[in-house]
């Protein structure tokens, strides 16, 4: 059996929001419930969970109710997947995940600092029995059975520092934190009069995102050839953690982003002739846990 977890230790964080511009104070409490909750302690302890149906996808990944939001979770979720964290308490006083460096590692920093803890619950798995692909215009995104979780992505960008970028690996805990979480969101210079004006990324700069402009980054140096293609897979994998559960899958995109991630998403939930719940397999992620990446820091 592979138990669900939760963090040893409360972790505080705070930062600006990429798009809402807002500082906000962000703290990850431990929690028994076997549940990831989110709580507004500026909306009077708001409280609410992930919920795939109350998505919306403008840029980022936003949790929207009829009375909140809390925009930009991808990148946190993300590492709470890779780490198998199923049990927490999310509480911000705002309404966007602080974006910190543009990357996961933050957070991934935080965690491997706070520890995990296993609780006596049974995780399952979403074991892909059926392969299925989902298309739009020139954009897909594909699944199929697997022994592992595994993730392969190929983007096209008509700009010179992208053009073509293809990655395809196995995610696993060290793979996460070391191929993956490090990859910062980016983002055209060209572009930002137009998000601005629809609200959004007020809180950019180049402290927070890989930044283009026609021709080349303008924001310095890349931390790998290949971290568009990268980050889009951290996108992903955030995305993917709406399933609730986690995955024993390939899943293939191509020229995707958000809204079709989330289309994926839910046309997953709402086929289950497609997967199963199994309790017996598990993906190398689960496998290798955080005990790989936390002994070394213990030392
Ligand atoms: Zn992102």
């Amino acid at each position: 059996m592979i138990e669900k977890s939760t963090i040893q230790k409360e972790i505080h964080l705070s930062g600006i929001g990429v798009h809402s511009g807002n500082n906000v104070d962000l703290i990850l409490k431990p929690s028994y419930t076997g549940q990831i909750l989110f709580r507004r302690t500026d909306l009077d302890n708001l409280e609410f969970s992930l919920d795939s149906k109350k998505i919306e996808t403008l840029s980022s990944t936003s949790l929207t109710g009829e009375d909140y939001k809390i925009q930009t979770i991808e990148h946190l979720m993300a590492v709470l997947y890779a780490f198998g964290i199923d049990s927490v308490i999310i509480e911000l006083n705002g309404n966007e995940i602080p974006i910190m460096d543009g990357s996961a590692s933050p957070f991934v920093q935080a965690i491997l600092k706070a520890g995990i803890k296993l609780l006596p619950e049974k995780k399952k798995v979403i074991k892909i029995l059926k392969p299925f692909i989902i298309e739009e215009k020139e954009a897909s995104v594909s699944f199929y059975p697997d022994s592992d979780f595994k993730i392969s992505y190929c983007i096209e960008y008509d700009h010179p520092a992208i053009q073509r970028q293809e990655l395809s690996l196995s995610i696993n805990l060290k793979n996460f934190v070391t191929e993956i979480a490090p990859a910062r969101t980016f983002g055209f210079l060209k572009d930002v009069p137009a998000l601005r004006a629809q609200g959004l990324a007020l809180g950019g700069s180049f402290d927070n995102a890989v930044v283009l402009d026609e021709k080349k980054v303008i924001s310095g140096p890349l931390r790998y050839t290949k971290e568009f293609v990268r980050h889009k897979i951290l996108d992903l994998i955030g995305d993917l953690s709406l399933l609730g559960s986690p995955i024993l899958g390939h899943f293939k995109a191509h020229k995707a982003g958000h809204a079709l991630h989330l289309k994926a998403i839910n046309f997953i939930l709402d086929s289950p002739e497609f997967w199963v719940y199994d309790e017996k397999s598990f993906p190398s992620s689960l496998m290798n846990s955080a005990d790989d990446i936390l002994k070394p820091e213990e030392k």
